[in-house]
């Protein structure tokens, strides 16, 4: 008998129906003598619908409030599966991220999870109930409720899992497995057995939202024994996240391929070529809180060089509106937007040990015409920028390149 967290994405949970499907694998795992603690996310869409009415009464919603609104997804979610099982004669009762105690920091929409009292979850496992608490929410120390960022859900279970030293945590959603790269983008994406916590991490924190970054870096805090699976199929073992690399000769050098289309580049072109001018352009965009990922200065001449960085799309206005407050401090000549790039990136830790993987990449990309804007690298990543809307051609054909397909 072991202790499972269970956690259902928002496609699973996007129909009465689904809902009755899940309380049946649910019932099924408990019938085994299993305990079971089940995360769920609002319906399919849900999340989206609340945030856009949100912004029909306050166009830049005020964050408190929004979470407010934001976190009634799952607050409905959790009561219709709890009836679900009710109904098929298990004993069930659900939990919202502040009847848990789910503690967390005050930045709302996105919210660290700090602390969670599991007493009343071990008291109702220990009676024999299966315990539902919505994802994607908690409370901070004065009451307010807080979501935990798009995706959240994901965190919320493995964050449970770690609290209750539970066996694994299964996260179930609409594909069956992490795939080499988004199925939805290449179908001869396969399916892999096994990721590293290492590869995992960066395919989430470089745009692969199977799995929202947090949940990944719980996981690999506490332990937390982690896969991925669909809850359309009866069986298959999805993919397990290890923190072993398997010892496997024929494994490719790349792992998976991650993007993202959330980024938009600005440049700030013809500024002063001299100290200090890095931060004179990057310190009050950090101030204005705006996350800024790929950097690239130019080799100046003549004393004066171009500077280019991404940020979140959404923040794309709000940058350039901090930067043209400064434009005539830091003596730039212009500052641009575009918004319509993404960002591409390989990922694999058998990089480490082999040379030629830029090479291949860059060339697979000029073979297509496909320009490269930016590059940035890790130890286990290279990440382009280039165009929107060579998004799809560049990664299918890298994943070709890097014999990702299907054997
Ligand atoms: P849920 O609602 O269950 O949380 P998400 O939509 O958040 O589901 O995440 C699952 C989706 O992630 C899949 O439908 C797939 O399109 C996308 N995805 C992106 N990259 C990958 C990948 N490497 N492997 C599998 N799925 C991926
Ligand atoms: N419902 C939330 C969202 O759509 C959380 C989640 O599904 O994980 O982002
Ligand atoms: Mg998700």
């Amino acid at each position: 008998m072991a202790l499972i967290v269970q956690k259902y994405g928002g496609t699973s949970m996007g129909t009465p129906e689904r809902i009755k499907n899940v309380a049946r694998r649910v019932a099924k795992f408990k019938a085994q003598g299993h305990d079971i603690v089940v995360v769920v996310s609002a319906m399919s869409g849900e999340t989206n619908r609340l945030i856009a009415l949100a912004k029909e009464i306050q166009a830049n919603p005020d964050p408190r409030e929004l979470d407010v609104i934001i976190s009634t997804g799952e607050q409905v979610t959790i009561g219709l599966l709890a009836m679900a099982l009710k109904d098929i004669g298990l004993d069930a009762v659900s939990y919202t991220g502040s009847q848990v105690r789910i503690l967390t920091d005050s930045a709302f929409t996105k919210a660290r999870i700090q602390e969670i009292d599991d007493a009343n979850m071990r008291a109702d496992l220990a009676a024999g109930r299966v315990v539902i608490v919505a994802g994607f929410q908690g409370v901070d120390g004065d009451g307010n409720i807080t979501t935990l960022g798009r995706g959240g859900s994901d965190t919320t279970g493995v964050a449970l899992a770690a609290a209750l030293k539970a066996d694994e945590c299964q996260i179930y959603t609409d594909v069956d497995g992490v795939y080499t790269t988004d199925p939805r983008v290449v179908p001869e994406a396969r399916k892999l057995k096994t990721i590293t916590f290492e590869e995992m991490l960066e395919m989430a924190s470089l745009g692969s939202k199977v799995l929202q970054i947090r949940s990944v870096e719980f996981a690999g805090k506490y332990n937390v024994k982690l896969r991925v699976l669909s809850s359309f199929q009866e069986e298959g073992e999805g993919t397990l996240i290890t923190f072993e690399e398997e010892s496997n000769m024929e494994k490719p050098v790349i792992s998976g391929i991650a993007f993202n289309r959330d980024e938009a580049r600005i440049n700030v072109m013809g500024v002063p070529d001299k100290p200090g001018i890095a931060y004179q352009i990057l310190g009050p965009v950090a101030d204005a809180n705006v996350d800024v990922d790929m950097i690239i200065q130019n080799v100046g001449q003549d004393g004066s060089t171009d500077f280019s960085f991404t940020v979140p799309k959404n923040d794309m206005a709000r940058a350039i509106k901090v930067l043209e407050d400064v434009q005539a401090h830091v003596g730039a000549r212009s500052i641009t937007g575009d918004d319509k790039i993404c960002k591409v990136s390989i990922v694999g830790v058998g990089m480490r040990s082999h040379v030629g993987v830029a090479a291949t990449m860059f060339r697979t990309l000029a073979e297509e015409g496909i320009n490269i804007q930016m590059i940035s690298t890790s130890e286990i990543k290279i990440s382009v920028v280039v165009e929107e809307k060579y998004l799809e051609l560049a990664v299918r054909v890298l994943h070709k390149a890097f014999g990702l397909e299907m054997a």
